[in-house]
């Protein structure tokens, strides 16, 4: 170790530590600090450098100075700047010990002490470790402070071999108090040098951590906040744009919110829900999704009808002619409803069962319950129930899932806009069933007198009390659930004869359609052969939907001609029809046009109406099968079997060999393939079909014929006798072959139905044989 003794010319700084083999430049203003500059410069260009302990203070004694500093070289001489400063480049060589300060009051100088020997082992691997995890550190910290971007630095330190030297530059960059620094340039001992910058720099790591993580925060809260500020305002500007809402502030929605709960006549519990939502949605910010979740729960929620009634009387009178003027003949349906309304009357509150009329389609059962409405005076909403599988369509989703809404029965509610409507459930015996519920058990929920006061809604989550609507429903079948069938008044409604069509067609839908089209009386006319024309050939229906629409058709047609030829009248008869409606749709008359072996025809019963059902068998060479075709349902496929081997045991009683039954197979099909049929009607039909292709004798053309049959051959009742026989009618049958037991059935059917149809009854399947063969009955 060697100690050198030497005086130089003080500088203070002050705000500075310059550390040895560090190259700086340097602004010198105080004048004392200029003239020791000078000093320094002339006596070999060395100069002391010591920090100031108070930076504030302008003249330093030795007091206000540390006593370790680092004696520096001028690297460049005085230039002197405008402000009468000068800039000086220095560079630091050696520590140095201040032994005595020299001071003077121009100049300070000080007896200086320099220590060239550092304790320290350079090849020590405590001090290899220091190093490599300073390096370390010193890249870490230099990745997070953003404002130290200097490359070369970086690079630079990687190439410095000297621990000392090393622990120095670093420290010369390193953000922190100048005491820290100073403490630094006083600890002579390398390696506990080494260890002060690891912690300082470690400290300073997690310093920029903490202020990265602050900074990340802050910025991200003053960005979203600026987002929803700039949306907002685009928001603004655009509602501006389209003219829409011009005071859509906010201020105003609330207020328009909260006049509306005053205004309506709420229910207790809903009056709350809605204030408190309104708390909410006030709190929120107005374009959040939760926001628009509220304001739309509560636009819902007040657009409601709440207890708005309507001064419902029922005038049982009244309602007969309202009944009478928009449907035709239908007597005992009409009689049954005003039954209805005169029980509704008397007890003044909805307690019964529902309605429901029940028919093919386009017999008049939506236009019945609408007039039903105008005769009770209520509001009418139609809700179909075609399609809906799911139990929350009826009830609702809850309003957490965005885009939710309330279910069917409240949307239609609020259309109906009063409490007490008349409620269609269109189509009930349409509704499905799967995963996602059961939306008839829901259903049944809203028909129950008993419950439908507390009808809750998912969405709305409060009660609206469903007690005073009048609900009625309509379908085509009666294939509903049970417990909904139970709490339904069934009203059948059947097709129409075509005479009755043509009456309808006379007095109402003609008049009415006229009306709309804005036609005179003179100006067209149909006569009635061409109405039964255009039934028969342009229409194959229980009800008359066709049929109005192909008179819409031609009046439509007439408009226009008359509205290019003035003054022209148009009548439509049996000759010209062709020429507005085009080639007929179906042909009129018998399926077949002759006596055929197997081919029979059936009489079916759907949810259109009746039908005509041919069934058709073959004989093929086997070993006695019975194959079936033609997309049959379970039960009709039974009512084969059973049909099959009941002609199979009375084999010998129908002249037919038993053999041929052991060397055959059996093919039945029913044509229009693609139609499922089902049902135990067709028995007498397959039976028919096939002891006729057995014995080889042919089936009459002018037979049709339904009945179920036993193993024993005996013929059971069958439903929809009307339609079946309106089918037959329809399709030019002359004898229809029926179950004795649906004879009292007979005195309902219209009166030309009777005169036209030669009906037989048939206990069992031999009396259905002997007429329906052509030449067994001879
Ligand atoms: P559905 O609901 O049974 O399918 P709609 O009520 O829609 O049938 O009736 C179809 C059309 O037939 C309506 O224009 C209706 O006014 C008319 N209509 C049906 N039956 C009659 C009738 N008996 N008298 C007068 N118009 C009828």
């Amino acid at each position: 170790m060697s100690i050198k003794s030497i005086k130089l010319p003080v500088l203070p700084l002050r705000d500075l530590v310059i550390f040895p083999s560090i190259m700086m430049p340097l602004f010198i203003g105080r004048e004392k600090s200029i003239n020791a500059l000078e000093h320094g410069i002339n006596n070999k260009n060395e100069i002391f450098l010591v920090t100031q302990c108070d930076g504030s203070i302008d003249n330093p004694e030795s007091k206000d100075l540390y006593n370790v500093g680092v004696v520096a070289n001028i690297t460049q001489s005085l230039i002197k700047l405008p402000d009468n400063a000068v800039k000086a480049i220095i560079r630091g060589v050696n520590r140095g010990k201040v032994v005595e300060y020299i001071n003077s009051s121009c100049l300070l100088q000080a007896n200086i002490e320099i220590n060239d020997y550092e304790e320290y082992d350079e090849d020590s691997v405590e001090v290899e470790a220091l190093k490599r995890s300073i390096i370390d550190a010193f890249h870490d910290w230099h990745k997070l402070n953003k404002k130290n971007q200097s490359e070369p630095l970086v690079n630079s330190i990687d190439h410095i071999q000297e621990a000392g030297q090393l622990a120095d530059t670093i420290t010369s960059y390193l953000n922190v108090k100048i005491s820290d620094k100073q403490s630094i340039l006083e600890t002579y001992n390398l390696k506990q040098r080494l260890e002060k910058i690891l912690t300082l720099i470690e400290r300073e790591i997690s310093i920029l951590n903490a202020q990265n993580r602050l900074y990340k925060t802050v910025k991200s809260q003053v960005e979203s906040s600026q987002r929803v500020y700039y949306l907002n305002e685009q928001l603004k500007a655009i509602q501006k744009e389209l003219g829409e809402v011009e005071n859509s502030d906010e201020g105003n929605t609330f207020s328009e919110f909260e006049k509306k709960i005053n205004e309506t006549q709420l229910s207790q519990e809903a009056r709350e829900k809605a204030i408190t939502e309104l708390k909410r949605y006030k709190k929120m910010n107005p374009v959040s999704p939760e926001a628009t979740v509220i304001s739309s729960y509560l636009y819902w929620l007040l657009e409601l009808p709440w207890g708005k009634y309507k001064d419902t009387k029922i005038h049982l009178n009244t309602a007969k002619k309202i009944l009478d003027q928009n449907h035709y003949g239908i007597e005992k349906v009409k009689d049954r409803i005003l039954e209805f309304l005169a029980v509704l009357k008397r007890v003044k509150e909805i307690r019964g069962p529902i309605l429901c009329l029940v028919g093919p389609p386009g017999v008049g059962k939506t236009s019945l319950a609408k007039s039903i409405a105008k005769a009770v005076d209520r509001d009418f909403v139609r809700m179909s129930l075609g399609g809906v599988h799911d139990e929350s369509e009826i009830r609702g989703h809850r309003k957490t899932y965005i885009g939710s809404m309330p279910g069917k029965i409240i949307q239609h509610m609020k259309k109906a806009n009063s409490c007490n409507p008349l409620f269609l459930l269109d189509e009930i015996d349409k509704m499905g069933t799967d995963l996602r519920g059961d939306p008839a058990s829901a259903l049944l929920e809203v028909l129950d007198t008993e419950h439908n006061k507390h009808f809750t809604d998912n969405y709305l989550e409060v009660e609206f009390d469903l007690s005073s609507v009048m609900f009625v429903a309509t379908a085509n079948s009666l294939n509903l659930p049970y417990a909904l069938r139970d709490r339904m008044e069934i009203i059948q409604l059947s097709g129409y004869t075509e005479e009755e069509k043509v009456s309808i067609a006379t007095h109402y839908l003609i008049p009415k359609l006229k009306q709309e089209h804005g036609l005179q009386n003179k100006e067209w006319n149909i006569t009635t052969d061409a109405l039964y024309k255009l039934i028969r050939l342009y229409t194959r229906e229980s009800g008359i939907r066709s049929m109005e629409k192909e008179l819409a058709k031609l009046m439509r047609k007439a408009v226009k001609e008359i509205s290019t030829e003035k003054g022209k009248k148009i009548s439509i008869e049996v000759d010209n029809l062709s020429n507005y409606l085009g080639v007929r749709k179906y042909t009129f008359g018998m399926a077949e046009s002759e006596n055929l072996v197997g081919v029979v025809t059936g009489l079916a019963y759907t949810e259109s109406g009746g039908d005509i059902l041919m069934i058709e068998s073959v004989l093929i060479p086997g070993k006695g099968e019975i194959q079936y075709t033609g997309k049959l349902g379970e039960v009709m496929q039974e009512s084969i079997k059973a049909s099959y081997s009941y002609i199979r045991s009375k084999c010998l009683f129908f002249n037919i060999k038993p053999e041929i039954f052991q060397n055959n197979d059996i093919h039945i099909h029913v044509p229009e393939g693609a139609i499922p049929k089902d049902g135990p009607s067709a028995g007498v039909a397959v039976c028919t079909s096939i002891v006729s292709l057995m014995s080889n004798i042919p089936v009459n053309r002018n037979v049709a014929m339904t009945g179920e049959v036993t193993l024993r051959g005996r013929v059971l009742a069958i439903g929809g006798l009307r339609e079946k026989l309106l089918a037959a009618l329809r399709g030019s049958i002359e004898t229809v072959i029926i179950p004795s037991e649906n004879e009292k059935d007979m005195q309902e059917m219209p009166k030309n139905i009777k005169e036209k149809l030669n009906v037989v009854f048939a206990k069992s399947v031999d009396e259905v044989i002997k007429v329906a063969l052509v030449n067994t009955s001879t």
